[in-house]
């Protein structure tokens, strides 16, 4: 579903990643691990051509990505991606904030997309807010929506980059539900957190990230027990 061939990004002068080869399985849960500056959401943005990678060769979804004449929009709508300060539209709706995209993009009919909107808000357990604003909703419940949104569409792959970090401590719980389930149901996600408990819990694989690079590789009872790395260990102890 996504492959890194040796991708290799520059930001100017600054080499931001470093010969990265990572493969991501059909409905695997890939959890990715990293001190602040490792290059985690830069890895993530390349996966829907928020970025553009250097060098290398980036697949996601049959795509092509490091060719300059892949098309973007077509790409784009099988990849949702939940970030960490919602990115709600304000002035809109919390059913409108669902819909626009699978009318305008999918061109569903009103109906439709109402239709799914709600389901997807069942799903994440608040269909008592589609009439509500954004504003209006917590941080936990704004973060849900931001996932029924991505899920609207009906995507091939999730993208989460820090879901959970901006949101106050009780309700960080609502929304890592949330994303359990969809893992359990076979969704193929890649997520960026610094949340271990759902990193040991969830993840199918560890991708332990330092300065630009892959450093290790391993399935979380691997990582959480026995880092192979001593860049895996330093973090892991600095987290006690
Ligand atoms: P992480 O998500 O692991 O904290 P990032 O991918 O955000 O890391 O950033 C990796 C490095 O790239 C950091 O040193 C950051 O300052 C730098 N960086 C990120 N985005 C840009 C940008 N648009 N232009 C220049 N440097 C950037
Ligand atoms: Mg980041």
């Amino acid at each position: 579903m996504i492959s890194f061939k040796n991708v290799n990004k520059y930001y100017g002068d600054f080499h931001v990643l470093k010969d990265v080869n990572i493969e991501i399985e059909k409905g695997e849960v890939v959890v990715v691990l990293g001190p602040s500056g490792s290059g985690k959401s830069t890895m993530l943005r390349c996966i829907n051509r928020l970025e553009l990678i250097t060098d290398g060769q980036l697949n996601v979804n049959g795509f092509a990505l490091h060719d300059k004449k892949v098309n973007i929009n077509k790409m784009r709508r099988d990849i949702g991606m939940v970030f960490q300060h919602f990115n709600l539209y304000p002035h809109k709706k919390i059913i409108e904030n669902i819909t626009l995209a699978p009318k305008k993009v999918l061109k569903k009919s009103d109906q439709e997309a109402k239709q799914t909107a709600m389901q997807y808000l069942e799903k994440v357990g608040i269909p008592e807010k589609a009439e509500s604003y954004p504003s209006q909703l917590s941080g936990g419940q704004q973060q849900r929506v931001a996932i029924a949104r991505g899920l609207a569409m009906k995507p091939q792959v999730m993208l989460f980059d820090e879901p959970t970090s901006a949101l106050d401590p009780e309700m960080i719980g609502e929304v890592l539900e949330v994303m359990k389930t969809l893992a359990k149901e076979g969704m193929t996600m890649v997520v960026v957190t610094h949340e271990m408990g759902f990193a040991k819990e969830v993840a199918d694989r560890i991708i332990f990230m330092d300065e630009g690079r892959v450093v290790e590789e391993a399935t979380p009872a691997e990582f959480f027990s026995n880092p192979r790395e001593e860049r895996s260990r330093n973090f892991l102890s600095r987290l006690l």
